[in-house]
């Protein structure tokens, strides 16, 4: 069972103000809310360490992102390790493997967090880490340097950092039987002489002590979009040519017509449209460019497959369409007996209920290509929903 004890204690007397910083609003949410969102769905439970005067807007801000679920807290401590205490004593009795997390470092992101899990589960701890960029000098109290480690063998240490649970418990009572006090999790470890493994952390999963800090948090948000909404619409054309000696085939149904379309597949220029906006939302370019017309596997194959294929890719990126809207331009036949039909079979296919799918079929008053039956057209529009995506 996995645990992450969320360290949001704190007070804001670096940030300039008298709030506690982790509820401070950073692009329209609190780093608090960023921290524990970013843990909760890759967690079974959180543990929030707050200061008991912060504990009623930490619950309400929580509760208002609707991250409350899953969410337990303890209180504050005189300093950084007795609050990472707290947080394991508050711990279930079945978390075997915890994280440690600075609230303030909301911008922690899924990749990192993986990071720390795979190297935890692998080797018992993991600690997000990036190379040093600045050269590193040892001083004496005087400021006079007293050396200058080599900086390829340095590392910036971050959090989360991950333990199995029982080892970093004993970490914690060995130090404090010994009155040591350290600067992170990773260097109590450290003292018991067991090895401690560091991971890939991020240059944007930075610590926000300064109003400097802030600021850059929000460029960086607004530069990586992390907020953008999990709905997205995609839209889709497409136009086949009418001939003799080819089958009609409109959404997956056959339609009687003395003409039908001309393709490499069936020609279900109406499924073509569908699919190529279902590709449009997810931005994964268009049919052509996963279903070739110089591959012979495709060589009339029916589109329903091939929608069916395009199913499966968006479900592989944890989207799925939440409702489709197709229309056909064409003069001739009359379309109208065959629309149920075609809505149950898009339905089946993107498995939704039917009253999800619409599809309509318009003449252009004899005008244009189409209206001189010469070919068809058709364009759709679908609201693609993206689910939770394990990790992210
Ligand atoms: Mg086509």
């Amino acid at each position: 069972m996995w645990c992450a004890i969320i360290l949001g204690g704190g007070s804001g007397s670096r940030m300039g103000c008298e709030k506690n910083k982790v509820l401070l609003d950073v692009c329209g949410r609190s780093m608090l809310c960023r921290s524990v969102a970013a843990f909760r769905p890759m967690t079974d439970e959180v543990v929030v360490v707050i200061r008991e005067e912060d504990l009623a807007e930490a619950r309400a801000q929580l509760a208002g992102a609707g991250l409350l679920d899953g969410v337990r807290f303890a209180p504050g401590g005189s300093t950084r390790q007795e609050s990472v205490w707290h947080g394991l004593c508050a711990l279930p009795g079945e978390c075997d493997r915890v994280m440690v997390h600075d609230a303030a470092r909301c911008l922690v992101d899924a990749d990192t967090i993986r990071r720390v899990m795979d190297s935890v589960e692998q080797s018992g701890s993991g600690v997000a880490a990036v190379p040093c960029v600045d050269t590193i000098k040892q001083v004496d109290a005087q400021e006079r340097v007293a050396a200058t480690p080599d900086r390829l063998m340095l590392r910036s240490v971050q959090t989360p950092q991950g333990f199995e649970t029982a080892l970093l418990r004993r970490a914690h009572l060995s130090a404090q039987a010994s009155g040591y006090l350290g600067t992170d999790d990773a260097s109590l470890v450290e003292r018991l002489g067991v090895q401690v493994q560091l991971t890939m952390g991020s240059r944007r999963n930075i610590k926000l002590t300064t109003p400097e800090d802030r600021l850059m948090a929000e460029a960086l948000l607004k530069n990586q979009a992390t907020d953008l909404p999990t709905l997205r619409v995609g839209q889709g054309y497409d136009v086949h040519r009418l001939v003799e000696g080819r089958k009609l085939i409109l959404c997956g149904v056959e339609v009687p017509h003395t003409l039908g379309l001309l393709g490499h597949s069936d020609a279900d220029v109406a499924l073509h449209a569908l699919m190529d906006a279902m590709l449009g939302a997810m931005a994964l370019g268009d049919i052509g460019k996963h279903f070739p017309d110089t591959d012979e596997r495709y060589r009339g194959i029916s589109s329903i497959l091939l929608l069916e294929k395009v199913v499966q890719l968006l479900r592989e990126r944890h989207a799925r369409v939440t409702s489709a809207d197709v229309t056909i331009v064409a003069q001739k036949p009359k379309l109208l007996p065959y629309i149920p039909q075609m809505r149950q079979r898009v339905a089946e296919a993107l498995a939704l209920p039917v009253n999800r799918v619409n599809v309509k079929a318009t003449t252009t008053e004899r005008l244009g290509f189409e209206g001189e039956e010469q070919g068809i057209s058709a364009q759709a529009v679908v609201m693609v929903q993206e689910t939770a995506q394990p990790g992210a």
